[in-house]
């Protein structure tokens, strides 16, 4: 199963909402996952917002996540109240809208050791596992990979904390990996490595952030539209189609729905090619054998 959405309300619906903004690209984009953004601050849904969202998407199949506010740190003891209080907020909206993940930044090395700032997330994302259960909150925490060299987050770190934090599940920034690992990631080899690290914790389900983006030794400088970006998209889509694998793609590029309508067109181009036909449905890989 392949979802494709964006992040946020697309650029060109003319309703500033997040209900718009969903109805938009069911509607008029015909995609099937968004990313709403908390990223400003502290966000409060209305209820009667969350409530709509949740029976919109559900009758038409289209699957939310929910992005916390970029600022938070887990990592350092004075910074972790206000970061639970951001991250709570965000799920207790993010639980009345149906959202299946929230995602998260986990924070910064600061002056502690590689090993050290991997303990105290861990201890901390424990400590907001439990603060989710007492809430009766079901929404996954989503830990994003990182695109910058002193933030917490390579594919190896999230792993390793998913793997100790049962409600935890990697969000894969591709372009925050192919960033921090300076253009690591060309072929269909590249896709499949961060695949096969992944394959310990048995998912079900990838959800992948897509955008192009321009870096510098290592480190993420900004966002660029997918076709400006060095990493092809091609050999990903392959690898997710040849594996079948169960991804939502969210465009973050700074053109939004516009990269997420490529990519839709670029997967109904890949199964077009391995079934010889004119057509293809994006959302059904049942044509290929
Ligand atoms: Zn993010």
């Amino acid at each position: 199963m392949i979802r494709i959405g964006q992040a946020g309300i697309p650029l060109s619906c003319k309703g500033r909402t997040n209900k718009d903004g969903l109805i938009y690209t069911k509607e008029i984009l015909d995609l099937n996952a968004m990313e709403v953004q908390f990223v400003r601050g502290l966000y409060v849904m209305e209820e009667e917002e969350a409530q709509f969202m949740k029976e919109y998407a559900l009758e038409n199949d289209v699957e939310l996540y929910v992005h916390a506010p970029y600022y938070i740190n887990l990592s350092d003891d004075d910074e972790v109240e206000l970061s639970f209080e951001k991250i709570m907020n965000s799920a207790r909206a993010a639980e009345m809208m149906g959202a299946k993940i929230v995602i998260i930044h986990p924070g910064y090395y600061g002056e502690k050791s590689e090993k050290e700032t991997l303990k105290s997330i861990t201890k901390n994302l424990k400590v907001l596992q439990k603060k989710f259960k007492k809430e009766k909150i079901s929404v996954k925490i989503g830990l994003e990979t990182m695109g910058k060299q002193k933030v917490f987050g390579s594919i190896d770190e999230i792993i390793e904390v998913s793997k100790h934090v049962s409600s935890v599940v990697p969000v894969l920034d591709i372009a925050h990996i192919h960033a921090r690992g300076n253009g690591c990631l060309k072929t269909i080899e590249d896709f499949q490595e961060i695949f096969d690290k992944l394959s310990v914790l048995k998912l079900s389900h990838y959800l992948i952030h897509v955008t192009g983006v321009l870096y510098e030794n290592g480190n993420e400088q900004y966002h660029l539209p997918i076709k400006k970006g060095d990493m092809p998209l091609t050999p990903l889509l392959d690898t997710i189609i040849d594996n079948d694998y169960n991804v939502s793609l969210i465009s973050e590029s700074p053109l939004l729905e516009h990269d997420a309508v490529y990519i839709r067109l670029q997967v109904e181009k890949a199964i077009m090619k391995r079934t010889g036909g004119e057509e293809a449905d994006y959302r059904d890989l049942s044509a290929i054998k």
